[in-house]
This record gives C-alpha cells, sequence and structure tokens, in this order.
C-alpha cells in the first residue's frame, strides 16, 4: 500500500503520515528531507554566495551526495552523518524551495524517492508524491491550513527546540516557499485529482488522524 501525503508547508503532513506509519506498520519517508540534505550540502560546500546558488558546482560534485534515513528514528543520513537537526535550520529553509526547483535536483531526488518505493508499501509526505512521484498512490491526501495556524505551529515547535527565530519570520517563509513550490515549472505543489483535500486548520491531530484511518478503511 502506498500513501501520498501532499500539501503547503507545515500543514502537519510529516506528523500524520508518522501516526500512519505506525499503525500500518509501514515505513515512513519524508521526501522534503532530501531536499533540505542537498539544501545543507550546498551551504555547507559554498555554492550558494550572495543568495544565488552556484548551479554548476552543484551538479558536478551531486553524485557525492549519498543520503539514507535511519530506518528506526528516521533522522536523515548525508554521507554517513546525522544531519537531522542540521536540515531543520532556518538558512535551510531559506533555500530549499530555490533548490528544489533546479531540474537536474529534482531528477536525483525523484530517483532515491521512487527507489524506496520498491518494498512493501510506504508512506511519503511532501509536495509531488501524489502528481510525480507515486501517480498510482493507492491513497492520496493534500494538506492545507490557515497560513497563522501553521505558523503558529511551526513557531512553538522551532522556538521550543530552542532556535530563535520571531512569528513573522516563520511566517514569511512558509508563504514564499509555499510560492515558489506552486510556481516552478517542474513538479508544481498541486492537489492530484484524484486526492482527498484535508484542512487542518480546526481539526486536532487526532481528528486529523481519525479522518484519514476512516477514509482509508472505506475504500
Ligand atoms: O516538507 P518540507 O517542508 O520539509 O520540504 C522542504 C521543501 O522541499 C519544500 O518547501 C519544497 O521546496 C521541497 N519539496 C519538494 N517536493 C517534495 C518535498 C519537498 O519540492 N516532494
Amino acid at each position: 500500500m502506498i500513501i501520498a501525503v501532499d500539501g503547503f508547508a507545515a500543514t502537519g503532513k510529516s506528523t500524520l503520515a508518522k501516526m500512519l506509519s505506525k499503525h500500518y506498520e509501514i515505513p515512513f519517508v519524508d521526501s522534503g528531507a532530501l531536499y533540505r540534505g542537498i539544501t545543507f550540502f550546498s551551504i555547507e560546500n559554498d555554492f550558494i554566495k550572495g543568495g544565488e546558488l552556484d548551479q554548476d558546482a552543484l551538479r558536478t560534485r551531486l553524485s557525492e551526495v549519498k543520503m539514507k534515513f535511519d530506518p528506526q528514528t528516521g533522522d536523515l543520513y548525508l554521507n554517513d552523518k546525522n544531519v537531522a537537526e542540521k536540515i531543520r535550520r532556518a538558512e535551510v529553509s531559506e533555500y530549499v524551495s530555490t533548490i528544489a526547483a533546479v531540474d537536474f535536483v529534482r531528477a536525483f531526488v525523484l530517483r532515491e524517492l521512487r527507489q524506496m518505493g520498491n518494498q512493501n508499501g510506504l508512506i511519503m509526505d511532501g509536495r509531488d508524491v501524489g502528481t510525480v512521484v507515486f501517480p498510482d498512490a493507492d491513497f492520496k491526501f493534500f494538506f492545507n491550513a490557515s497560513p497563522e495556524v501553521r505558523a503558529e505551529r511551526r513557531f512553538e515547535e522551532i522556538t521550543a527546540k530552542g532556535q530563535k527565530i520571531t512569528f513573522d519570520e516563520v511566517l514569511q517563509n512558509l508563504l514564499i516557499r509555499d510560492k515558489t513550490d506552486s510556481e516552478r515549472d517542474l513538479a508544481p505543489l498541486k492537489k492530484a485529482e484524484d486526492a482527498i483535500e484535508v484542512d487542518t486548520s480546526n481539526l486536532t491531530i487526532n481528528q486529523v488522524f481519525g479522518f484519514l484511518i476512516r477514509t482509508i478503511a472505506l475504500k
């Protein structure tokens, strides 16, 4: 069984996908983590200068990037180093959508993601899982929520980890990423025609979870 959970930033996709993964005992893959991993690699290697990505430099070095998830914790390893915390930093969030719009980056990540699908089943969250990565997924959900609710949730999450950021910085980052992700030419963020839309603005995590498992059971 393949379940695709797509949607806007900070709508609760990963949280719910992880809950479904536990419930159905099938692996969870956070596709955004791979785009974040490549962004972190680009920052570490100084491929971003003055806010601009040096595409040629990244293209030449991309084959060095080896990423895998720890099956127990879900932590991302980049060339054998645990980067789970680092890929959530504000600097990575700032550049990730620009890097995710680059054609050879998407081709690279797409290949990795499809390979992960060669198992018995999986739950993947992202932006183009139901439209491009697994267009034949058994279930497709598309998450949305009001920008304020999303920013509030993400703000709490980040500040709980001790990172310094303002509510407005979080909100702006979400809005800019949504715009870049929706407007790019390749695999833009959009609801698959056969996806079920879920607005999580006024629902608790458990309410969304209940809705998802009921929907899956009915099919
Ligand atoms: O899911 P998350 O917010 O961590 O994703 C970070 C970024 O990675 C997104 O804003 C988007 O630019 C990119 N992404 C993508 N396609 C996916 C998953 C993430 O373009 N399937």
